[in-house]
């Protein structure tokens, strides 16, 4: 293995596998990005903000690796830790990009052309029933994130199933929506390791949210995946946040009864009187302070009713001014 630099967070995680510890600009934590080398070349999966601290480690990262030029870019999933620095690696005369075909037309929406999201997050906000005070400065803190992306085109959209030689490996891609329409995970049979993104993380329950990019059933699509991918058996899980671990069964049966235990309190919260999806998130987490804070409990507040409503559970009902949830 080439020398690694001591300020680089360069480790190899598995034959020909380096794992390189980006920072995450304005939150306190790091995304993990994967270098898969082969000779000259090197395969990225994620590639953290789009920030010169980032790119620049980046950058050195396949300096140590001997690897000048980056022929694949894969990325888990759209949100800016993941896919900020696409544009400045993938494109025309750089890396080709590989993203699930469901997380393509989020890009634009979301990054590039802010205001009709901007409109359609606020009239989710309203209709959920947050006050118009704060479903403006909600439906507006998108823009801050459309500074740290530099969008890329996908030269392949995936569907799911495909096996993509990355590096000296070849690994299938499994769609498991959830956290995102379009989110993959990567595994290699042979192997047993599993490439997780935010799918299963080792110490934190990725944010599931129902809101205007979701899915319409994430909270279910999620423990789907979950399932299948604990299924795999994979020898070693490689998460986007957090350190490496085995036994992936066990963190996937802690996530299952965490949102079980979740679908139980939001079902007593719900009584014979229809109630918004803001009422319900302020029932069950308490008033916030943090703006982003309040807005991802309204949003899995709203997964977990949406799933509810599906098993029948609870009754939902719209009109264009309001959604309301009630005990069937
Ligand atoms: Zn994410």
């Amino acid at each position: 293995m080439p020398d690694v630099a001591t300020d680089l967070a360069l480790t190899e995680v598995a034959a020909g596998v380096f794992e390189l510890r980006l920072p995450i600009p304005f939150e306190d934590g790091l995304v993990n990005v994967f270098f898969f080398t082969d000779g000259r070349e090197a395969d990225l999966l994620d590639c953290g903000m789009n920030s010169e601290e980032s790119l620049e480690a980046i950058r050195r990262a396949l300096d140590h690796l001997g690897a000048p030029r980056l022929r694949r870019l894969v990325v888990t999933h759209i949100h800016p830790d993941h896919y900020g620095a696409a544009g400045a690696l993938a494109g025309d005369g750089l890396a080709d990009l590989y993203m699930h075909r469901l997380e393509v037309p989020l890009v634009h929406p979301r990054y590039v052309e802010l205001e009709h999201l901007v409109e359609q997050v606020r009239t989710y906000l309203l209709v959920n029933g947050v006050p118009e005070e704060e479903a403006d400065v909600l439906s507006n803190s998108q823009r801050a994130l459309s500074q740290v992306v530099k969008p890329a085109d996908a030269a392949v959209q995936l569907d799911g199933a495909e096996h993509i030689a990355m590096g000296q490996h070849v690994l299938r891609v499994e769609w498991t929506p959830g956290h995102s329409p379009g989110h993959v995970c990567l595994h290699e049979a042979r192997s047993g390791l599993l490439f997780a993104g935010d799918h299963v993380l080792p110490e934190l329950s990725p944010n599931i949210g129902l809101h205007p990019q979701s899915t319409p059933d994430p909270l279910h699509d999620y423990l789907q995946g979950l399932k299948r991918m604990a299924a795999l058996e994979p020898a070693l899980v490689l998460p986007a946040h957090g350190r490496p671990f085995s036994e992936v069964g066990l963190r996937v049966d802690a996530l299952v009864s965490h949102h079980a235990r979740r679908l139980d309190q939001i079902l007593e919260l719900v009584g014979d009187e229809e109630k918004s999806g803001w009422q319900v998130a302020l029932d069950l987490w308490g008033p916030r302070e943090n703006l982003y804070e309040k807005r991802l409990a309204l949003q899995e507040g709203l997964a977990h009713l949406q799933a509810l409503a599906v098993d029948g559970r609870v009754a939902k009902t719209v009109t264009p001014d309001a959604v309301r949830w009630r005990l069937t």
